[in-house]
């Protein structure tokens, strides 16, 4: 039922951002009030009892459901950006894409080896960008790190999902 309401708000914009592509906008959720309360409310169930202490938001949709879920599960934020938005010393991740490398930092002392860490973003399609953050924040050498997305994509062609080690704890609310 949840997910029945979050799919019918979900909007689809073709050939953005580029001719072929399906993108999904998760804008329409953001701004509904009732799909920001089911995607707060299952994610806090799902998360409530593992000690999360800091979500690492993706920028730019990760940071959206990354600070609300923050303040219910009383942990911190974390802002995982491009390179050279963030004011003080990071640390960086490169990755492939489909043309070129993209970068992504955070940084330095946001996270320690106390911490135990969610990352979260809003959509899983070949998996390059959460990997990276996945590695990044892996360096910190924290005690635990989940990942979550709010949709993912199930696609032949993408299969996002394997890009992680086996065993990694991957959940996402939506798959579309
Ligand atoms: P991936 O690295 O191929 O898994 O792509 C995921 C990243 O690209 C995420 O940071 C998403 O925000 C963004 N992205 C790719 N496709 C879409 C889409 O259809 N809707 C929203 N974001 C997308």
């Amino acid at each position: 039922m949840n997910n029945k309401t979050l799919l019918e708000n979900l909007r689809c914009i073709p050939d953005f951002p580029q001719k072929g592509v399906n993108f999904r906008d998760v804008t329409t959720l953001f701004k509904n009030p009732k799909c920001l309360q089911i995607m707060e409310d299952e994610l806090y169930e799902m998360y409530k009892d593992k000690g999360v202490t800091k979500i690492v938001g993706i920028e730019s949709r990760g940071f959206v459901m990354a600070s609300a879920l923050a303040i219910k599960l009383n942990a911190g934020v974390v802002l995982c950006r491009k390179p050279g938005k963030l004011p003080g010393e990071t640390v960086q991740e490169s990755y492939s894409k489909e043309y070129g490398t993209d970068t992504i930092e955070i940084h330095k002392d946001a996270i320690t080896e106390d911490d135990i860490v969610l990352l979260h973003d809003d959509l899983l399609a070949t998996g390059g960008t959460m990997k990276a953050a996945y590695d990044l924040v892996k360096k910190f050498n924290p005690k635990k790190v989940y990942v979550n997305f709010l949709i993912e994509l199930i696609h032949e062609d993408l299969n996002g999902r394997s890009n992680f080690e086996e065993g990694t704890d991957i959940t996402s609310l939506l798959q579309v």
